[in-house]
């Protein structure tokens, strides 16, 4: 197997009115990086990376250093390139956009084997243990009139009312762009707009401190929460520990993290016990198998972090798919022992209109495609609607 052509792909949108806030940023736009490999023998693989940032940096990541790498290397299996391109850009590229860019190529290259074998690469990773995954919906972020305290807290309640009539039983919620207080009401709002039995989980985009994420953790302990994101900075372990020691609501974290060295660090720490790899960050497809290993040896869970388009989310299934129960019980229990789907719902056209089948949700589970490489086809004519830059390299095929 060997890789002629890499093509990269920057893809943006305006979201207009629909413009959201978390903790830490304004969001007026989604963006997409996209990779497409093409083999000597016509095969095309998909892969995303950048999912956080502007997308450019990775961009030129992949088409000014690693493209020329990954052209010259005579085989072209995911786990030879994984650590051809990681090894020879270790010294600069440990964390950030050089990961992100494997990330992609990854993706793309997990693609092209499960083309080239006519099996899903949830089947080359070890194979389904699950043929759908229970999707969690990810909303109720702030929008800009949340700044003036309470006020928004009836358009609050009618959007978290409104996942739940989708069809959703889990849902994400956003905490600390306010105080603790005024973030309290927001969370009482929508526990009781969606009654005691429905799950839910908080996500800090780490805006506290270790005293001010565990007066939060105590908030959501109150109004039963399944799990607390990210309540300190990711470079706080110390802090991490702290807030994991004194609450007793699980404790997830770990998209912003890097590679299985980031992850090992991570965990040896005891930050959390829930680690959530993004698959398009941390490394790909092969490095998240080497970081749920990790998490699997310390008897915590994985649930992969989603953000980004339909590449993104179908790589994200194919994985989910092959993850063992942590641990083993003879019924599998969803989010507590069983991963969970990270389903956005926060308008984004990169991941409903770039397939040629968008995911839909079927009694709270999205199925996990079962064609070759990730299972979906990219529509090319939405590429181009989104293309703002894009790049070329290696022999075009005549
Ligand atoms: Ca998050």
């Amino acid at each position: 197997m060997k890789i002629e052509r890499v093509e990269t792909f920057v893809l943006r949108t305006p979201l207009g009115a629909d413009t959201f806030y978390s903790s830490q940023a304004r969001f007026p736009e989604r963006t997409s990086l996209l990779v497409r490999l093409t083999t000597t023998d016509g095969v095309v693989g998909w892969g995303e990376g950048g999912q956080y940032g502007p997308p450019e940096p990775v961009q030129s990541c992949i088409d000014d250093v690693l493209a020329e790498r990954l052209l010259a290397a005579p085989d072209a299996s995911p786990g030879v390139v994984w650590d051809l391109l990681y090894s020879t850009t270790r010294d600069y590229g440990q964390k950030g956009p050089y990961i992100e860019a494997i990330s992609a190529i990854d993706i793309a290259l997990w693609d092209i084997l499960g083309k080239t074998l006519n099996a899903s690469v949830s089947t080359l990773i070890g194979g389904r243990f699950r043929e759908s995954v229970k999707a969690y919906g990810t909303g109720g972020y702030y929008s800009s009139t949340d700044f003036e305290p309470g006020r928004d807290l009836d358009r609050l309640s009618a959007t978290v009312a409104g996942y739940a009539a989708d069809g959703f039983g889990m849902l994400k919620v956003k905490v600390g762009l306010l105080d603790v207080r005024d973030d309290a009401r927001r969370v009482a709002a929508v526990r009781d707009a969606l009654g005691e039995d429905f799950t839910l989980l908080a996500d800090a985009n780490h805006a506290y401190n270790s005293s001010s994420a565990i007066a939060m953790g105590r908030v959501l302990e109150h109004y039963g929460f399944q799990f607390f994101e990210e309540p300190v900075p990711p470079e706080d372990r110390a802090g991490y520990a702290r807030v994991r020691s004194r609450l007793d609501i699980p404790i997830a974290g770990g998209e912003a993290e890097y590679t299985r060295y980031g992850f090992r660090d991570f965990i040896a720490d005891g930050c959390v016990d829930i680690i959530q790899p993004d698959i398009c960050v941390c490394g790909g497809i092969s490095e998240v198998q080497r970081i749920a290993t990790l998490a699997s040896a310390h008897n915590l869970r994985t649930i992969p972090h989603v953000w980004g388009s339909g590449i993104a989310l179908a790589a994200a299934l194919q994985v989910c798919a092959a993850l063992p129960l942590a641990p083993y019980t003879h019924v599998p229990r969803a989010l507590q022992n069983e991963p969970v789907i990270e389903f956005d719902r926060t308008r984004n056209p990169l991941r409903d209109d770039l397939l040629a089948s968008e995911f839909v949700l079927d009694d709270g589970r999205v199925r996990v495609p079962d064609g070759p490489g990730l299972g979906v086809d990219v529509d090319g004519d939405v590429v181009e609607r989104y293309l703002v830059r894009s790049g070329d390299s290696g022999r075009v095929r005549v």
